[in-house]
């Protein structure tokens, strides 16, 4: 793997992203992630949240925590009506004007295509064209023709609704699909996790796979206490807005610039020197990086720091353009520049403890 890392990050990418995990239904992700680690993983085991562990080294060195998140933004249906029509609610944070006309995946019995329905322009007025619809105004159609027919696909309240798995290289070396938040943080916390596994680091290694993140960061809440970390890394992936219309002072991050170490959003500001370690190994390692900060943001790492008796934690993130949409987009150079970097902080880590009590 070390030979070839970025062929082995674009399937594991792939893989992944393709992979339906909704808030609360993450098993399918929880299945490839084991998959991965191979013989990398020393045990695991699920908590009473859905939380997967993995215990990757026992070594006496630094107890370190990896995270990422295996959820989907996603949605679920909340009233079929008598004419076949599904209502949905959000399960995560969607504009629902990106969601117009969309296709999306609904999970019965099957996995159904279907989707959100859009008044064509031939019939809407101006004044309607300048309206952003809610929840409420939008329907999932799978053609059914009536409530009976979709129960019968086992389409009733609760059934999840999902964007369609895609993926595909575009241009370079970026690659479109869905879910990359956060299968590029699982994808990032495995890969490392092979790394210190295969380089014998010496540590105390865990990767922990949160869920229902999209929700709130409710999966992270339960985790601190079942391993009590002395450093905690969160990988994300985060808003890239280096696109036409936003000033260069918009941005947050950019595409192709390497990885995003995050001082600041509204769950979390990263300790002084959290932030400067990570800078640290980033500049004495030649790891391209970027500073980031978002007020509009947050992740994992929110719920972990005050846990316990707190936990000195940090967040490398790869950037990514249209997040929280069905078509992200992302520069397979800046993944791995996350997966390089999160491996020296690991590996380091016991020059960042011994730095302070
Ligand atoms: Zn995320």
């Amino acid at each position: 793997m070390r030979t070839d890392l970025s062929s082995w990050l674009y399937e594991g990418l792939r893989d992944l992203s393709l992979a339906y995990g909704p808030p609360g239904s993450e098993d399918e992700v929880v299945g490839l992630i084991l998959d991965r680690l191979g013989d990398a993983a020393e045990n695991h085991w699920r908590d009473g949240m859905g939380n997967l562990f993995v215990k990757i080294r026992s070594g006496k060195g630094p107890r370190v925590m990896l995270v990422a998140h295996m959820d989907e933004v996603s949605m679920i249906v909340k009233h079929v009506d008598e004419d076949g029509f599904l209502h949905i609610a959000p399960l995560g944070w969607l504009d629902t004007r990106v969601l117009l006309g969309q296709r999306v995946v609904v999970h019965g019995k099957r996995l159904i295509e279907g989707c959100i329905g859009a008044k064509p322009p031939h019939i809407t007025t101006q004044d309607e064209q300048k309206i952003v619809p809610s929840f409420k105004d939008l329907y999932v159609d799978i053609g059914a023709s009536n409530s009976e027919e979709a129960a019968s696909l086992g389409v009733t309240n609760g059934a999840y609704v999902t964007f369609p798995s895609h993926f595909s290289r575009v241009a370079g070396t970026r690659v479109l699909g869905k879910s990359f938040d956060d299968r590029a943080g699982c994808v990032s916390v495995v890969a490392i996790s092979r790394l210190i596994h295969e380089e014998r680091v010496d540590c105390e290694l865990y990767a922990v796979f949160t869920v229902q993140e999209e929700l709130g960061l409710r999966g992270a809440s339960t985790i601190v206490n079942q391993v009590s970390p002395e450093l905690a890394v969160v990988f994300e992936c985060t808003v890239a807005a280096d696109t036409p219309g936003n000033p260069a002072s918009e941005y947050v991050t950019r595409v192709g610039k390497g990885a995003a170490i995050r001082v600041l959003d509204s769950s979390m500001l990263t300790r002084r020197d959290v932030v400067e370690y990570l800078v640290r190994q980033a500049e004495n390692n030649g790891v391209p990086y970027q500073l980031q900060v978002m007020t509009g943001s947050i992740t994992d790492a929110g719920r972990i720091h005050v846990q316990g008796r707190g936990v000195p934690t940090g967040v490398i993130s790869t950037p990514c353009r249209n997040l929280h949409t069905p078509n992200l987009i992302l520069d397979l150079r800046d993944l791995e520049c996350v997966v390089r970097l999160g491996y020296y902080a690991v590996a380091n880590a016991s020059s960042f403890l011994s730095s302070h009590v």
